[in-house]
């Protein structure tokens, strides 16, 4: 669940959508971590390896089910918070999208038995629907390699965006709005 490769993601995505604030894009794919952290300290969820008495899958926040309903709500809630930009829809397009990656590399990654010994993987839905995910971190080697060179990856493409951006634009003359420089 916890993991550097999902902000990756966000920053990884900032060149195709350069409105949006990489701080928001990071958000958005760490968004269902955040939610079991919270579900967590109410008691809706339990262990992160859900064992011992009274335990269950993330249902709440990572099942399939659930990470779709929180995308579509992420991706509308991103939408109605950037109602008066032109790129509203795409925001919240983006931003949604983005919310489902975090489940699809969490269904890539778990059962992630190399950090917890019962992870079964993810659930589909509540109760005794099956539990998903090729299993990538059974191995801490593939803990690693994907955790920092995912990392560096995404760190890479946005800060290639960054430098190319800022000799592509236009250097405000004196008397010109600054309003035209946009901000990053
Ligand atoms: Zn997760």
């Amino acid at each position: 669940m916890a993991s550097i490769a999902h902000a990756a993601v966000g920053l990884a995505v900032k060149p195709l959508a350069p409105e949006i604030h990489a701080g928001w894009l990071i958000l958005a794919a760490m968004a269902l971590d955040i939610l079991w952290v919270a579900f967590w300290a109410v008691g809706l969820e339990t262990s992160p390896a859900y064992h011992g008495p009274g335990a269950h899958p993330p249902w709440w926040d990572h099942s399939l089910l659930m990470a779709v309903v929180w995308s579509v709500l992420f991706g509308l809630l991103a939408a109605w918070l950037g109602r008066r930009s032109r790129h509203r829809t795409r925001i919240g397009v983006v931003l949604g999208l983005l919310a489902f990656s975090h489940w699809v590399l969490d269904w890539i990654t778990h059962p992630m038995t190399a950090l917890a010994r019962t992870d079964g993987g993810i659930p589909i839905a509540f109760g005794k629907s099956p539990l998903v995910g090729l299993g990538l971190y059974r191995s801490m080697t593939a803990v690693w390699i994907t955790e920092i060179g995912g990392f560096l990856a995404g760190l890479a493409v946005y800060v290639v965006w960054r430098v190319r951006r800022s000799h592509q634009q236009p250097v405000a003359r004196p008397g010109q709005s600054e309003a035209r420089v946009e901000n990053l």
